[in-house]
């Protein structure tokens, strides 16, 4: 069936539904209640970040009907920590629901927290440190933004990668070589993190764009240590995402990662972390007894779905929202019947979610 009528499909079978009644008696559903659903974040739009890149970035507009949908429905929105402890004690209360958070952006600070504290909503979010010590824009974000701020325009790099050629930046794909090339051409030579700012900087006056104008906007930028301190002192509960967003195969290195984050989260006066999601969505099994040797309790992945007492604590699906699912959807979710329709994808971020 193509796209355009599967979602149709889609759509009617899930407006029935809701019109028959099954989504309010899911929601008072023994079934439900003996689940939770964990909702996953990553930023919120300040600009255009979410035309660039849905996949990542949450429209503020949709964001707060979704809060306001969660507090219509009667969801009780649980501290992450309460959640995994009534989960295996069985006593989750009726339409519990979990508010995570990835990376922890500069615009949670600005755009997430004042619409949870208005609702009084608990919310965890999963902070990876390097760029809230170094605070200034993500560079694997930045320079495929820089790139599609500059869409359809063509420019010679030679002054940039010291190789003659040119940047196509009319297609998707010529925008996607563009930053692949930058990347590489930072990564090649050994780039510092005060050499790949300064390379933004040249790659934005090449584009003829604003870069200082861009990166004060903070489009791109993790909440600072500052920031942090004042999350935590409003109740906003900090969690593991390793300090460099990355998974390496050894098991030193990867506790190396936990350490760095966890003496980040110390100083900025976070209680001892005890959950943990995994960068971009990709797990492994071998993690998961080094994850408890370090004290960590729960991890999170992007695999779609509610979780039950049955499962791996440290492979908790979540439900990882984004702009193009609808309010219909959204609330399918949030009763527990979107988990019995096909075409749960799993929300692995990939390439998208590189942030380092
Ligand atoms: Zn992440």
């Amino acid at each position: 069936m193509p796209n355009g009528m599967l979602k149709t499909a889609k759509k009617l079978t899930l407006m029935g539904a809701r019109s028959f009644g099954a989504y309010a008696a899911l929601r008072r559903s023994k079934w439900r209640t003996e689940r939770l659903l964990i909702l996953g974040y990553h930023g919120i739009s300040l600009q255009d970040e979410a035309k660039w890149r849905p996949g990542l970035f949450m429209t503020p507009d949709i964001f707060g009907q979704r809060m306001e949908a969660l507090s219509k429905q009667g969801c009780t929105v649980l501290p992450l920590d309460e959640a995994i402890t009534r989960l295996q004690e069985r006593s989750l209360p009726p339409l519990s629901a979990v508010i995570t958070f990835d990376d922890g952006f500069h615009n949670f600070f600005t755009a997430a927290y004042p619409v949870l504290k208005r609702h009084g909503y608990p919310a965890t979010v999963y902070q990876t440190t390097f760029y809230s010590e170094w605070n200034e824009p993500i560079f694997n974000l930045m320079c495929p933004y820089l790139m599609w701020k500059a869409s359809g325009k063509v420019i010679e790099h030679q002054g940039l990668t010291g190789k003659p050629g040119s940047f196509d930046l009319r297609t998707e794909e010529g925008r996607k070589a563009a930053s692949a090339e930058i990347l590489g051409f930072a990564r090649s030579n050994g780039f510092s993190r005060e050499q790949k700012q300064d390379l933004l900087r040249r790659v934005a006056e090449a584009l003829g764009l604003n870069y200082q104008e861009i990166s004060d906007q903070r489009v791109f930028t993790l909440m600072s240590g500052d920031e942090l301190s004042q999350m935590v002192q409003s109740g906003v509960d900090i969690q593991l995402h390793t300090h460099r967003h990355r998974v390496p195969k050894e098991k030193h290195l990867f506790i190396k990662e936990l350490e760095d984050n966890q003496n980040f989260l110390t100083q900025i006066g976070a209680p001892r972390a005890k959950h943990f999601t995994y960068p971009c969505g990709v797990y492994r099994e071998e993690l998961f007894p080094w994850l408890a040797e370090f004290g960590v309790r729960s991890a999170t992945t992007c695999d779609s779905g509610l979780v039950d007492s049955r499962l791996n604590l440290m492979q908790l699906p979540r439900f990882v929202d984004t702009p193009g699912v609808s309010q219909l959807e959204f609330e399918a979710w949030v009763c527990g019947l979107r988990q019995f329709l096909p075409g749960r994808a799993n929300a692995q971020l990939g390439k998208d979610g590189v942030l380092l």
